[in-house]
């Protein structure tokens, strides 16, 4: 039978990995996906790979299972990409969400900071097309401390009308946000920890969470583990 999801997905999920152009990614508004667990992989249960099950790892030796896990991961990771991730970290432009914020005006303010090009790998417009606009193999410029294992992605807009932070995302965004990471989640692999900007801020108080009063920004202006 004809199937039309795969085709349209086909069509139009495809994500460039290699080298930067515009090339423009467009995801239809309706489009089904697995379910996407927001929360960060618990490191000390991991996740076991196709890989190792091909290998009919011991269940019950589940350190040599992890460690293996680890190299394996690390070694496809610098296979498909170049470098090791450990960090999905979610954006927002900080623009207003009835003003347009294009690829082009993005660049230049990035260019205006002293950047070669855009720091995010990813932006994703108020339409739900998704940009690649940064090598992913290349580390990005978007959160200090957390580059050179991270990937980026910006969505267009986090100001309201009023230029108030407030979650701006289109349902299109919202689609193509939760599509693009679950496809670099096969790429990169479930071992990383997928949050917003903010919840890298100082852990000041020491207690293991970032909360609201210790962020030094807002951005993305939503809470990535909840409403991802
Ligand atoms: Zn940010």
């Amino acid at each position: 039978m004809f199937n039309a999801t795969n085709k349209v997905r086909k069509k139009y999920a495809r994500i460039t990995v290699g080298t930067p152009g515009y090339a423009q990614v467009r995801v239809p508004p309706v489009l089904f996906f697995p379910p996407l667990s927001c929360q960060p992989v618990d490191k000390a249960h991991g996740v076991r790979t196709r890989q190792m099950h091909a290998m009919n790892f011991d269940e019950t030796n589940f350190q040599v299972e992890k460690n293996e896990q680890e190299v394996f991961m690390k070694r496809r990771m610098k296979r498909n990409i170049g470098r090791e991730i450990t960090h999905l970290i979610i954006h927002c432009s900080a623009t207003h969400a009835d003003r347009p914020f294009t690829v082009e005006q993005l660049e230049a303010a990035h260019r205006a900071r002293g950047f070669e090009c855009i720091g995010y790998h990813y932006y994703i417009l108020r339409d739900g097309t998704t940009v690649n606009t940064r090598a992913i193999g290349r580390p990005g410029a978007h959160c200090k401390g957390y580059n050179a294992h991270s990937i980026g992605i910006c969505y267009e807009g986090g100001l309201d009308v009023e230029g108030c932070p407030a979650d701006t995302r289109t349902p299109e965004q919202r689609i193509a946000l939760r599509l693009l990471v679950w496809q670099l989640l096969g790429i990169v692999g479930r071992n990383v920890r997928i949050c917003g900007h903010r919840d890298l801020s100082p852990d000041l108080d020491g207690d293991g969470t970032v909360e609201p009063e210790e962020w030094t920004k807002l951005c993305p202006c939503f809470d990535v583990a909840r409403d991802l």
